[in-house]
């Protein structure tokens, strides 16, 4: 190679290694361009994380108007339309709403179906309408969020108005509870109220041995439900008895004063003086599984006993003096209530105060007794057998699970005390307790 070409070349490598020597601090560049953008963006995406989670959950970040609604989103991401005549009913302002009685002033009758927002203000702690009429309304995130028409504010409000009942068969094994501790500890309480609500069964042990026991437990929790055998009534073998529930014989699985349109919500069955020997067993068994079961294998049937009105009647005199002296009580349901979701919110069978009288046309009859029976066998294809202890109250939900018992030897002493606690005060009760300690069990 000649100097010259060799110089030439030696020129072009060396033109080469400075192209890539460029190149690698351009690519170098870059790379620390884009390490800064990217550590840019997760600078940002970390800010606006921060921002989001001290963002309250209930703020809202933006209100739209709709033709009938305000849209709203909130702080954690979720939206709801919220139509304006909602808004409007319940508005919050004192010539609205009573602050004190937590009651709307508002009368049906001065609300405009068709009201409209003449103004809308949003700020993160909440919205301000301005009516076409020219009236003001404020609502805070927090409100809006809590009532707004997303399924978690409607999934939580429906488990404050109750629990989801969990259905049980015959493997089921009574929650026990100790009764002073209930009446001293507030969280057993809760507990006991909870699973009263989801199981509708459960044992109280250790009840002392005073025929008011059940009702002094009762109101620790609220106010005893009376009935026209008086506030308790003694479940004895009594001489010329106005109930058959009051005699030695065998009782069918029933709920208890089906012969009151409002009946009881929860029974307590406290066991004083076990008969000894043979015979006075309890028998249970949940009275939703069995309608589910029916519902599934024999629909006709299950229709049947959800369309047929049945008469429960009780007429008779007082057996003490805390009795009404004289009852005559009819009632009229079917044995089987169903709610507005087809669901099943009350079970009413009892064979002892079923009337004789039924309002039917006489071709339907044989198929109400065909009903009655299939849902029987079921109850007791269902059930447990046990017999309660001296000191034992059995608390049932009674118009979900059913009782009943063996017949025993009239010889031999047996003494029940049975009395009453309505569903509106337990569940009261439980709200505010869950209040009080802060537990809010969701499941
Ligand atoms: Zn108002």
């Amino acid at each position: 190679m000649s100097s010259l070409r060799y110089t030439r070349a030696l020129a072009a490598g060396c033109a080469a290694l400075r192209g890539v020597a460029r190149q690698q601090v351009r690519q170098s560049c870059n790379t620390c361009t884009n390490r800064r953008c990217l550590s840019l963006a997760a600078a940002a995406q970390q800010q606006a994380r921060t921002k989001i989670s001290q963002t309250p959950a209930n703020a809202v970040m933006s209100a739209t108007r709709t033709s009938d609604s305000l849209h709203l989103v909130f702080g954690d991401g979720t939206s709801s339309d919220l139509p304006y005549v909602w808004l409007r009913d319940n508005c919050q302002c004192a010539q609205c709403f009573s602050e004190g009685a937590l009651g709307r002033k508002l009368l049906m009758q001065d609300l405009d179906l068709n009201v409209k927002p003449a103004l809308i203000s949003e700020s993160e702690r909440g919205v301000t309408v301005e009516w076409t009429d020219g009236h003001y309304s404020e609502f805070t995130g927090e409100w809006l969020y809590d009532r707004a028409f997303t399924p978690t504010s409607r999934t939580r409000r429906r488990h404050q108005f109750a629990y989801t009942r969990e259905p049980w068969g015959a493997d089921h094994r009574l929650p026990e509870y100790d009764y002073e501790r209930m009446m001293k500890d507030d969280k057993v309480l809760l507990d006991w109220l909870i699973t009263m609500e989801k199981k509708g069964s459960a044992m109280v042990k250790n009840a002392p041995d005073r025929d008011i026991a059940g009702p002094e437990l009762i109101e620790h929790i609220a106010y005893v439900k009376p009935s026209h055998y008086g506030p308790h009534s003694p479940v004895i073998n009594r001489p010329e008895s106005n109930n058959v529930a009051f005699t030695n014989a065998k009782l069918g699985m029933h709920n208890d004063l089906a012969q009151y349109e409002h009946m009881p919500g929860i029974i307590f069955i406290h066991c004083l003086k076990q008969h000894i020997g043979t015979g006075g067993e309890s028998v249970i068994a949940d009275g939703l599984l069995a309608a589910e079961i029916l519902r599934k294998s024999n629909p006709d049937a299950f229709h049947v006993l959800t369309a047929t009105d049945a008469y429960f009647w009780d007429k008779g005199r007082a057996n003490y003096s805390w009795e009404m002296p004289e009852f005559y009580k009819i009632s009229r349901h079917p044995i089987l209530t169903l709610d507005s979701n087809n669901d099943v919110c009350r079970v009413s069978l009892n064979n002892a105060v079923r009337d004789s009288f039924l309002d039917l046309p006489a071709h339907k009859v044989k198929s109400f007794y065909a009903a009655m029976k299939l849902f029987n066998d079921i109850l007791y294809d269902n059930s447990l057998v046990f017999k309660m202890d001296s000191g034992d109250i059995m608390t049932l939900d009674n118009v979900r699970c059913l009782h009943g018992r063996e017949g025993y030897e009239a010889l031999s002493e047996r003494h029940i005390e049975s009395s009453y606690l309505d569903w509106d005060e337990a569940r009261c009760r439980r709200r505010r307790l869950q209040e009080k300690l802060g537990a809010n069990d969701r499941k």
